[in-house]
């Protein structure tokens, strides 16, 4: 198959049989959804003066040929077997590290909430009470980027904050991008919703956000490296100690995919060969300085090391 235009790309994301319903279930007889979601015990780590818990958001549901439009169906095959997808779509997790920095508790993005694949995905209130941690506690909130499995868990149902002491942090390319009155005529209607979804929540935390741009730090260690492409403001997180860990965002969305072929394209990419550079340059700089990475996506905690593996790279989790 060839590579999806975005236009079709969203529309096949946004079929009711992938939002909701029994469908989405009955459509992956083979997979235990609960069994790819965090459940009790949290992995933590250390780096540097930052003790870091990975929540999970849950698990989604995409078209591999999404993930992975440039692979062969031989490819994606393979790719569906070393994930243990056997069902032919791809269920990427939703990696939510919670950092505890001095007297601040940070979030890096809030997950989807009841609004986005609500049957897998929107665990992280769940996951933050099993963890102890009372969303009143969190002191700052980093999104990535806009998207929905990223910001959707904003906003509870009865309009106010999830988080709502936090203070918000966003690229100020990603607020100017999806805050342009001018977006709608600007893209496909199959990701109004999209855009919609993004203004909603970028809008209910007008009063309390904070532009960031590359280098720009979220506290002393804790800074903001510009990754675009994926989105036009997308960023990531550098943070000191050791050799350092970037918190990658949606630059690097499968472990497999996108560091065995980092130059293939991601079909949610905003610019491809923008995004493509970025990882690029992002996976050389973790594999040349052996930073550990955390990639939004990867298998659950997704935090590990990137390796140069003959013509690509490979990831060895932590
Ligand atoms: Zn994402």
């Amino acid at each position: 198959m060839s590579a999806l235009e975005p236009a079709e790309i969203f529309e096949r994301i946004s079929r009711r049989r992938f939002m909701t319903g029994a469908g989405a279930l009955a459509a992956m007889p083979f997979l235990d959804l609960k069994a790819l979601a965090q459940v009790g015990q949290p992995f933590q780590f250390t780096q540097g003066e930052f003790d870091i818990t990975v929540l999970s958001d849950g698990t989604l549901t995409l078209p591999l040929e999404v993930l992975a439009p440039d692979a062969t169906p031989e490819q994606r095959d393979e790719i569906a077997a070393a994930m243990g997808w056997a069902d032919k779509m791809a269920h990427p997790g939703t990696n939510i590290p919670l950092i505890r920095a001095g007297d601040d508790l940070i979030l890096v993005d809030v997950g989807s909430g009841d609004k986005f694949q609500p049957e897998t995905s929107g665990e992280l209130a769940a996951n933050l009470e099993a963890a102890g941690i009372d969303p009143a506690s969190v002191t700052k909130v980093v999104f990535t980027h806009a998207h929905p499995d990223h910001v959707w868990a904003t906003v509870m149902e009865g309009g106010e904050l999830r988080f709502a002491n936090a203070s918000y942090h966003v690229g100020g390319a990603e607020w100017d991008f999806w805050m342009n009155p001018d977006i709608f005529s600007q893209m496909p209607d199959a990701m109004h919703e999209f855009a919609r979804g993004a203004q909603r929540d970028l809008a209910a935390v007008e009063d309390r956000v904070t532009m960031v741009k590359a280098g720009d730090a979220i506290v002393p260690g804790l800074s903001v490296v510009d990754t675009p492409g994926h989105t036009p403001g997308h960023i990531s997180l550098e943070v000191a100690g050791g050799d350092g860990l970037i918190i990658a965002g949606d630059v690097t969305p499968n472990e497999i995919i996108s560091l065995r072929n980092p130059d293939w394209k991601f079909g949610f990419d905003a610019d491809p060969d923008m995004a493509i550079a970025t990882r690029k340059s992002l996976v050389d700089r973790a594999a040349t300085d052996a930073t550990k990475v955390l990639g939004y996506h990867f298998t659950y905690p997704g935090v590990g090391m990137v390796e140069k593996d003959r013509a690509g790279y490979r990831f060895v989790a932590a």
